[in-house]
């Protein structure tokens, strides 16, 4: 699907572009190659790809995939993809607001499944962090975002891209390799610049599944005011004196700041204030 077809098949809908959904289409042969190739599909995978739009990562998915999911919120868009791929029986379309969708299958095991999307970016990053949290998220996701995002998902501590985004993706996976999409690849061209990323679910959790809920609320609260020293924050969440045995525990510095705590400190700060709650045994909590 080249630049002219994406062009004639709104014509022919006259179908205005809706900038908060945004629709920014790739039209670019190679970039969506590129995109397929770091999904790393084999002939049996199961994939979901969110914001399908007029299809052209669609159409490259299909033959590379065992089954596809396809989620796309626009109802006029939902239309043509009917239309588009009427024939082809391996594909599932849900004229949904992915989001919500996902929130209401909490459950839904992913396991065997990959991501690739092209993901409307005003909401990229709450989809994936609701698929990363998942209990059973899918076994790799391949995502076009905001480059920002990009580096957003894949910085180090200590850098100003890390933070809560960073850790709440990191906790279960891996960033893997990435690609720049220049914008003269999309119709209409998006104000920011593009990235494609891979992240790879890591084979062993590095906490237990009801130990996570602990973990996003250490890092909202500890980044709540980035420029604050963490433990001053994380009174909030639990009893000084835990605090700072756990602290102890980790060897960390009393006076740091959430921005150079690691992934891993933050696995250790958790796992001992969940401990800590465990021993409660005389009905006080915190
Ligand atoms: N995959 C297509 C491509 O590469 O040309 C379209 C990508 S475009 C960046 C994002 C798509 O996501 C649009 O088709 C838009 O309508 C759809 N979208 C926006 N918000 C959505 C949501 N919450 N759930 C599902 N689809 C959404």
């Amino acid at each position: 699907m080249n630049l002219s077809e994406i062009k004639q098949l709104l014509a022919e809908g006259n179908l205005k572009l809706t900038k908060s959904l945004g629709q920014n289409f790739l039209h670019d042969g190679n970039q969506l190659d590129r995109i397929v190739e770091l999904g790393k599909l084999t002939a049996s995978d199961c994939v979901l790809e969110i914001g399908p739009g007029l299809g052209p990562l669609t159409e490259r998915l299909l033959p590379n995939c065992g089954q596809l999911l396809a989620i796309e919120k626009d109802g006029r868009l939902v239309e043509i993809l009917e239309n588009r791929f009427s024939s082809e029986a391996t594909l599932s379309l849900i004229h949904a607001d992915a989001l919500k969708w996902l929130s209401q299958n909490p459950d839904r095991d992913w396991r065997s499944w990959k991501l690739v999307a092209n993901l409307p970016y005003s909401v990229a990053s709450p989809i994936l962090v609701e698929l990363a949290l998942s209990a059973q998220g899918p076994e790799a996701m391949v995502a076009t975002l905001q480059l920002e995002v990009v580096q957003r998902i894949r910085a180090r501590p200590k850098s100003k891209e890390y933070g809560v985004l960073t850790l709440l993706i990191q906790l279960h996976y891996q960033p893997g390799p990435y690609f720049k999409v220049p914008a003269s690849c999309f119709y209409p061209q998006p104000d920011v610049a593009s990235g494609c990323l891979r992240l790879v679910r890591r084979q062993a959790g590095l906490l237990r599944q009801e130990e996570v809920a602990l973990f996003v609320r250490l890092v909202k609260v500890g980044f709540g005011q980035r420029r604050k020293v963490m433990l001053k924050l994380l009174k909030s969440v639990c009893p000084l004196e835990v605090l700072e045995a756990v602290y102890a525990r980790a060897g960390l510095d009393s006076r740091v700041r959430a921005e150079a705590v690691s992934l891993e400190e933050f696995v250790e700060l958790t796992r001992g204030i969940a401990a800590a709650k465990r021993r409660m045994v005389d009905g006080r909590d915190f």
